[in-house]
């Protein structure tokens, strides 16, 4: 996420929009400054797109600390924090137990070029939780995660041609970079300058939870497609959970041409379950690609699949891929003392929290003349503002962007912090408690009220 493919596509529509909004209640003089500083120095004044705020029409807060499930601005603001890094921080913002190893390991060194026993402690965690995985690879990001994943279902294969979902995000490698919606067309245009069209016309754009437009593909190239991508529950067009048949019958078409399914799970993983979606879903993909929880709030990515094909992967085969930094202590010590935590409960807990939230917020949204309505699975949710119901990137295109703008930022005032953008999800942690969910509900009535 931090930059997904709608970002893209409301570029110039966002352009258009005159002056970001005001706030009227908070102060946010200090973040003010800040951002018109880091703009000297810093492209747009951050390092990942989405954190500009500019999907609302806002100037982003500048963040001096958080702690459970609470973030702090630079001018002192506090806000119940629904954004969770993205996802990463299932635990709520620095966990002592996260931090306490963090510290341990660092006395000791912060990278050493070479194995460590951390790295085997993880990936034994890995294999043991999540069903498709049998040998493991470490790297850096979910992109590097997603990136070697094609590079592998490619080599194995012997294939070239690999299949994504319109509204599907994968993190930013050229060939995944694929403009959605470009209605007619099979073969992907780039949705980025920089991207030679030659580095995405092996790409093909399948409609997410349209099993035809899946088999079309094959029909067309039954002999020639490495394999599929696809975020088994979507959280990156906003969260859009597909039917069981549907990722059942994507596995079913790819044994039937000897093509390879790839879960994209660098937000699912431990997020839905310690399985993971395949977990819960009882779909077994061939390759899944891991990340933010698995790092703990550390930089952290990974792909593994069965003995057989990760086999292919240097240095036991010719596929190569490699990490300065991958498998960091830090890292692996922050990723270990996260999953170390989880277990049966957690999930329990998180869904009953998050479905008391939701259950609300559904409430508050009934009793207002707004056209919104939920999607949600396990700790993630979405509130979309459109009538309609949201099952694909067409339909999630059809939400008023406007209207969730001036929502977040009438939570903003009210102490409430979700994603600055539409078509993000809503991340709940184990440190949300009854009292924040209390006060967030509260907030959501008062930021529905101000929208009427
Ligand atoms: C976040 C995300 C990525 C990219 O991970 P980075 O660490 O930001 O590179 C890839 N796929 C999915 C589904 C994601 O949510």
């Amino acid at each position: 996420m931090i930059f997904s493919l709608f970002f893209i596509h409301f570029l110039d529509y966002r352009l258009k929009l005159v002056h970001s909004y005001t706030l009227m209640k908070l102060n946010n003089k200090t973040s003010k400054r800040l951002f018109k500083k880091a703009q000297n120095y810093l492209v747009g004044g951050v390092n990942s797109p989405v954190r500009s705020f500019n999907a609302v029409q806002g100037s982003p807060l500048f963040i001096s600390k958080a702690k459970g499930p609470y973030i702090y601005d630079e001018d002192g603001n506090k806000f119940i924090d629904y954004i969770g890094s993205w996802g990463p921080l299932i635990l709520g913002h620095s966990d002592k137990d996260v931090v306490s190893a963090i510290k341990k390991t660092a006395s000791k060194g912060t990278s050493y070029g070479a194995p460590c026993e951390l790295e085997i402690e993880v990936a034994k965690l890995v294999v043991k939780s999540v069903p498709s995985i049998e040998k493991v690879r470490m790297t850096n990001s979910g992109t590097e995660a997603t990136m070697s994943a094609i590079r592998l279902a490619r080599a194995y294969t012997g294939n070239d041609y690999i299949v994504k979902f319109e509204g599907c995000y994968h993190g930013h490698p050229d060939y995944l970079l694929v403009k959605a919606g470009s209605g007619a067309t099979t073969f992907g245009n780039p949705s980025s300058p920089g991207v030679p069209k030659s580095f995405t016309d092996k790409t093909l754009l399948a409609k997410y939870g349209d099993i035809n437009s899946v088999e079309k593909l094959f029909k067309k190239y039954p002999d020639n497609i490495a394999g599929i991508i696809i975020e088994p529950v979507c959280g990156n067009m906003g969260v859009v959970v597909p039917e069981k048949k549907f990722l059942a019958d994507l596995k079913r078409i790819t044994k039937k041409h000897k093509s390879l399914l790839i879960f994209d799970e660098v937000m699912t993983g431990f997020r839905l379950d310690m399985g993971g979606v395949q977990k819960r879903f009882g779909v077994i993909p061939d390759i899944t690609c891991l990340g933010k929880i698995i790092g703990g709030g550390l930089p952290v990515g990974a792909y593994g699949a069965s003995k057989k094909i990760m086999k292919m992967v240097s240095p036991e085969g010719p596929m190569y891929q490699a990490g300065t930094l991958s498998g960091n202590p830090l890292a692996m010590s922050a990723g270990f003392a996260t999953l170390k935590k989880l277990n049966s409960k957690t999930y329990k807990y998180l869904e009953d929290t998050t479905a008391e939230l939701v259950d609300g917020i559904e409430d508050i949204i009934s009793k207002s003349r707004i056209d919104a309505n939920i999607n949600q699975i396990g700790s993630m949710f979405t509130i979309f503002f459109t009538k309609n119901e949201v099952v694909n990137y067409k339909s999630a295109l059809k939400c008023d962007t406007k209207k969730y703008g001036a929502f977040f930022k009438n939570l903003l005032e009210n102490g409430v912090m979700f994603p600055p953008s539409q078509f993000e999800a809503v991340f709940v942690s184990t440190s949300h408690t009854k009292k924040e969910v209390n006060k967030t509900l509260d907030a959501v009535y008062k930021s529905f009220k101000d929208l009427n």
